[in-house]
């Protein structure tokens, strides 16, 4: 066995580059991995994407890219058209802010910029990354942050055209996909748009620079996803590095506490009695389902912790579609707490939290799993469907509403979540899995240094 100091210290000489998508729920997943490869003794850069608003259009541009700011849609209102242009539009400054990195930091003040890069690591999605670190010979691997089973039923289009369960419809939606185990047609990772081949063409691209890769880093762990795993390393050659849940390697110390007023709001309920409410970061929502929300909220007689983002209802600023005085109305002292934005690690992990209703983007999933707390399954598109029926039929870990968004529904569920034994006593069993994956010997821990064996065999 190799000194581990030593080893660290060959390491120190070498440096990462990490580009991942410019969004909520796949910067904070790149970030964790920078912390845990960091810690593992590499050096690390981050190619961070900006894009800024005006009142007018949506522009964006990457940190130390030589060329000016172009035009994106706003991802919530448009993710298809978002993702489809930054894949194109990003190609050329890309290009060119590697070549600048690539050639001229032996002038760079700070020691660790001198270390010479021995591989690219890309969100997934950015897959318009592949082709310009090719042309450099750089190695590239990228980062998954979706679950391994969302990505097989991606994988699975072409399949799924040829044998008519794509496009969905009205008719086929409950069959179920026997190709793809649990999932039923109205499962399906589809999103609403009136241009799928745009679609279906993001996909293709994106799956496929994604298994030619050189190694796909995954936020998830074996105990939960052994089959899909197991299908996947079937199907396609590339090396898969299953290291998650990514955000427990981190200390609770470690991470800011912005947003207390959450915490001191939660404090004040019992034990597992309050339902938290959150539907991440892009997802919006009609009026009328955040009408049949609040009722369902409001005759369920548990508190809630429920954050709504400006915008998030469609047409509306904020909270204007309340009726007034909802809040104030609802009994009990503040048995209802609204807020813009919550510390969701930090509110799943308290003991007065209950229940989550939730979007069921794979961050919310995997930061419930790992703190045990029972979900209500609420997915609004794409890869939150596969999700959902994962959690609800697969795990067992939460009730998916299958009726759309009613209020009746949501209140019988929210209910049977809260008082319900099995689901409670699954979500306990999986949330001990996902520390033990972590532990020396355990499954992710192992794939972890898998992966630092696997980056160390690049040439530089
Ligand atoms: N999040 C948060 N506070 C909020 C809402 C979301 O910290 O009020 C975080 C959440 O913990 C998760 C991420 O934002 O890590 C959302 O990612 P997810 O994959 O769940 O959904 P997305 O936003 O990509 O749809």
């Amino acid at each position: 066995v190799m000194d581990v100091e030593k080893m660290e210290g060959i390491r120190r000489g070498r440096r990462l580059l990490l580009i991942p998508l410019p969004l909520e729920g796949h910067i904070n997943p790149m970030l964790e991995l920078a912390h845990i490869l960091h810690s593992k003794g590499f050096s690390i850069s981050f190619i961070h994407i900006q894009y800024c608003t005006n009142s007018l259009n949506f522009t964006f541009s990457i940190s130390s890219f030589p060329h000016g700011p172009l035009p994106l849609p706003q991802p919530s209102s448009d993710l298809l058209n978002f993702l489809t242009l930054l894949n194109t539009l990003a190609l050329t400054p890309f290009r060119d802010c590697l070549a600048k990195l690539l050639s001229h930091d032996a002038s760079s003040e700070d020691e660790e910029d001198q270390h010479p890069i021995s591989c690219l690591i890309s969100d997934a999605m950015c897959f318009f990354t592949q082709a310009v670190a090719t042309s450099f010979g750089l190695p590239r691997i990228v980062l998954r942050t979706g679950a391994i089973s969302s990505f097989l039923a991606f994988a699975a289009f072409p399949l799924l055209l040829q044998k008519r369960y794509l496009p969905i419809q009205e008719c086929q939606l409950e069959k179920v996909v026997e190709e793809l185990g649990p999932l039923r047609v109205k499962d399906l990772p589809v999103v609403n748009t009136n241009d799928p081949h745009k679609f279906y063409d993001l996909l293709r691209n994106f799956v496929h620079e994604t298994v030619t890769s050189l190694g796909v880093i995954w936020n998830s762990f074996e105990a939960l996803e052994s089959s899909s795993l197991a299908k996947l390393t079937h199907q396609f050659p590339t090396p898969m590095y299953a290291i998650g849940p990514l955000h427990k390697y981190l200390q609770p110390s470690q991470m800011p506490h912005p947003h207390q007023s959450c915490i001191s709001w939660l404090q004040q309920h019992a034990p597992k009695s309050v339902v938290y409410v959150s539907f991440g970061s892009i997802a919006s929502i009609s009026e009328a389902d955040f009408l049949e929300i609040a009722w369902g909220l409001a005759n369920c007689d548990h508190p809630f912790l429920w954050v709504v983002r400006p915008g998030m209802v469609r047409g509306c600023d904020w909270l204007e579609a309340l009726p007034s005085g909802f809040l104030e109305n609802l009994g009990g002292s503040g048995r209802g707490h609204i807020v813009k934005w919550a510390p969701q690690q930090q509110v799943l992990a308290h003991h007065c939290v209950g229940a989550f209703l939730t979007h069921n983007g794979w961050n919310s999933t995997m930061e419930s799993i790992c703190e045990g707390v029972p979900m209500i399954c609420m997915p609004c598109f794409a890869d939150q469907n596969v999700n959902a029926r994962y959690v609800s039929h697969v795990w067992k870990v939460g009730l998916q509403l299958e009726k759309g968004v009613e209020r009746g529904e949501i209140e019988r569920s929210i209910r049977k979540v809260m008082e319900g034994k099995e689901i409670r006593e699954r979500a306990s069993i999986l949330k001990e899995e996902a520390r033990l994956c972590l532990q020396r010997g355990g499954s992710s821990y192992s794939s972890l240094q898998r992966l630092v064996t696997h980056i160390m065999s690049f040439n530089v």
